[in-house]
């Protein structure tokens, strides 16, 4: 099957939801309105506005301004998820970053557009959305992740919806205030909280929150428990913080994959537990997001199932077999037989980010760029009083075979000074501050 093809059939698939992918109906049958006018030069999309989509915007601006760069993105206002751990328990006096697209693209001499992305057409270059069409000469997608309630409760929508409902994962910035709302109002009882099984979005991030958590129901003298549920082994450093620090606030059940969860008597079961809970905060596993699935570009594994992830070239960050579409962020499917995954971090997508612009920008005038690799700083809390941290830096440099290999270093700091949030303010005035 020719490329051209297999890119439609891809798009027909998803639009009709086969093989699992988002239903995109409105597109098929029906012509949508151009959403802006055919761009007098080439045109640049991004579909997903979050640490990666920002920073390959701004960066395409500086490298190639003859391009026309549109962001597409269905939220009005960016918002972080890191730092919103000690945010959620007011363990900060900080308000939670946000800011408004418009104002950021503004700025930065880029459009944006808020829609939400509904199908992807490889083989016409065009991207849908519920208020109309575009096309690009280049594609970014930069749209994180999804989480996987099918993983749990199948085509069950009612039960699906009943938890992200109720016990949302506070894992996507749209969920983080319905988090916040539950943990102020939590009197007591048990909580649960389940951890993701990898490859899952910044791992430390479910540890630093229930220390968060604890810390909370120690100091407001809650007469209440966490309860984390977690497929693994935990943590070094958090599993002796947990059990020397906050052994009456938290029950850590390691090597305890969800068996069910049934959010309706909320009861979950592992193998050996059947646990009833007052409250939760339901983690699922996740994938990469619904544009991945939209676009056909979802990786396979050895026995050619999908692997829920895209599938991407390593050394330039395009999709296999597609060298109009970058992938960047979270989304990304393994990058390298010797560690798999980069980790999912905001430092990362942003250092993609920066990649796939100057992929893009170097391709514009005809050029084959040098491969760049990324690299990842996670600041993380591993207590909340007195504040102490975990900075853990991963970096990566191409073997002579052709490989990736990474190097991951993790530094205690039981004297925080502030770094989590001057690390933020840096990437800040890259991806949204004026020149
Ligand atoms: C609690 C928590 C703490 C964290 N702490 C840290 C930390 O300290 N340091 C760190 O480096 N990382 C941290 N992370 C990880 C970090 O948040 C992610 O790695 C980062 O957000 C990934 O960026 P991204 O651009 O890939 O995706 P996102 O930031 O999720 O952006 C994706 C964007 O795409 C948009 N989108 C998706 N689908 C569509 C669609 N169909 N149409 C239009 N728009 C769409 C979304 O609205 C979103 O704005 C943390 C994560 C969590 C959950």
């Amino acid at each position: 099957m020719s490329k051209r093809t297999a890119g439609r059939r891809h798009f027909l698939a998803a639009s009709l939801g086969l093989g699992g992918a988002l239903l995109a109906p409105r597109v098929l049958g029906k012509s949508l309105p151009e959403l802006l006018p055919p761009a007098g030069t080439r045109r640049v999309l991004i579909g997903g506005g979050g640490w990666g989509g920002l920073t390959a915007a701004r960066r395409l601006r500086q490298l190639a301004p003859q391009l026309d760069v549109v962001l597409i993105e269905r939220q009005a206002v960016f918002r972080s998820l890191p730092l919103s751990n000690k945010w959620l328990v007011d363990r900060t006096p900080d308000a939670l970053s946000q800011q408004d697209y418009a104002r950021v693209a503004g700025a930065h001499g880029y459009r944006v557009i808020r829609a939400e992305v509904t199908a992807i057409d490889r083989e016409l270059r065009r991207v849908h959305t519920a208020r109309g069409s575009l096309g690009y000469d280049w594609l970014i997608l930069a749209a994180g992740i999804r989480h996987d309630y099918a993983a749990w409760f199948g085509d069950d929508v009612r039960a699906t919806d009943q938890a992200r409902r109720l016990y949302p994962a506070g894992f996507m910035a749209d969920e983080l205030d319905a988090v916040k709302r539950k943990l102020a109002e939590f009197k007591g009882g048990d909580l649960l909280m389940t951890i993701p099984p990898s490859p899952a979005r910044c791992p430390p991030a479910p540890y630093e929150r229930a220390v968060m958590i604890a810390w909370m129901l120690k100091t407001r003298r809650i007469r209440g428990r966490l309860i984390l549920v977690d497929p693994g082994g935990g943590m070094q450093r958090f599993n002796r913080v947990f059990a020397e620090r906050y052994k009456d606030q938290i029950v850590h059940l390691t090597h305890a994959p969800v068996k069910s969860i049934d959010p309706f008597t909320r009861t979950l079961s592992t193998e050996f537990d059947e646990i009833k809970f007052d409250d939760a905060i339901l983690i699922p596993p996740q994938q990469a997001a619904d544009l991945v699935w939209q676009a056909g570009l979802v990786g396979r594994d050895a026995a050619g199932r999908a692997d829920g992830w895209a599938g991407f070239d390593p050394l330039h960050l395009h999709a296999i077999g597609d060298e109009r579409v970058f992938l960047v962020g979270d989304l990304l499917g393994k990058a390298s037989p010797l560690f798999g995954h980069y980790p999912k971090s905001a430092h990362l997508a942003c250092h993609l980010g920066r990649i796939a612009a100057a992929e893009i920008a170097a391709r514009a005038q005809g050029k084959l760029p040098q491969p760049q690799l990324p690299e990842s700083i996670c600041h993380v809390y591993t207590d909340a009083e007195p504040m102490e941290m975990l900075r853990i830096d991963a970096s990566y440099r191409l073997r002579g075979d052709g490989l990736i290999a990474q190097t991951v270093r993790q530094h205690e700091d039981p004297q925080p000074r502030g770094e989590d949030a001057q690390w933020a303010q840096g990437l800040y005035r890259e991806m949204l501050a004026p020149d």
